[in-house]
């Protein structure tokens, strides 16, 4: 049986050059989710004007009100940044905020249970690397990615994956990552999904294109994703975890399963 394929992206942060991101996305034919905080301790936010007009294009994320680490804080306070940033996106746009990103990818099961109260349906995760679908957890989806839109050492990768004891994230690395180049690495995973079906996640911070000189590389990237939208549908985050996951993909396994007997043909 065939894996559907897809492609999705997501921007993390709420920097005003997110518009920068979502101008190209739109040139390409592609969709994207803004998790979207309402300040940063660290750096400019965008205003409420730059917000409700992304949102009209684009699903917007909530990212915790203040950015904060939620396991730095209390119970309380993780709780409430949970739920109020869910409430101030929906104030702002006018829309259904239907997913969650916890800053710096840091989050315990405390919190997952939190973002399933606070009525979100989809977290997205820092993993890397990873072609499958959402996984079910706690009632909710667990949205994992495969490339980060920065220039990663090889080792970091590495250790992304065997934190997370994935053995289909270990495999693509010993397989894939050796390309020391992030388009590289897009190139040959985007071309992969299209080929045996899952989900190509592309991820990333504006601010972080713009402090590595990252965009021209993001323009090629997007521009090869725009050309195999045809065999994988563009969807956002949250259109993703709507999708009628095929049950054979559920664990993501699948993919993997099907990667290794692609590798031994
Ligand atoms: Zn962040």
């Amino acid at each position: 049986m065939t894996l559907p394929a897809y492609i999705t992206t997501s921007w993390d942060d709420g920097h005003p050059l997110d518009h920068r991101v979502a101008a190209l996305l739109s040139k390409y034919g592609l969709e994207g989710t803004f998790y979207v905080p309402a300040t940063t301790s660290e750096r400019q936010t965008m205003s409420a004007m730059q917000l409700r007009a992304l949102g009209k294009g684009f699903e917007i994320g909530a990212h915790t009100l203040h950015h904060v680490d939620l396991t730095s804080v209390t119970t309380e306070t993780a709780s409430q940044e949970i739920a109020d940033s869910k409430a101030w996106i929906e104030d702002s746009t006018g829309v259904r905020c239907e997913c969650f990103c916890p800053p710096i990818g840091r989050y315990r099961k405390e919190h997952v249970r939190m973002v399933q109260r606070a009525g979100y349906i989809g977290l997205r995760t820092v993993e890397l690397l990873a072609l499958g679908f959402p996984r079910p957890l706690a009632g909710l989806l667990q949205i994992p990615t495969t490339v980060q839109a920065f220039p990663h050492r090889r080792s970091t990768l590495a250790r992304n994956a065997i934190k997370r004891m994935a053995f289909g994230n270990i495999w693509r690395y010993l397989r894939h990552g050796r390309a020391t180049e992030w388009p590289a690495l897009a190139e040959s995973l985007l071309s992969q999904v299209v080929a045996r079906g899952g989900v190509f996640h592309l991820w990333g911070h504006s601010w972080e294109l713009e402090e590595f000189d990252q965009w021209q590389r993001l323009d090629s990237v997007l521009r090869l994703m725009g050309q195999f939208t045809r065999q994988a549908p563009a969807v956002s985050n949250g259109q993703l975890c709507r999708l009628p996951i095929p049950p054979v993909a559920a664990s993501g396994q699948a993919v993997a399963a099907a990667e290794a007997a692609g590798g031994r043909r």
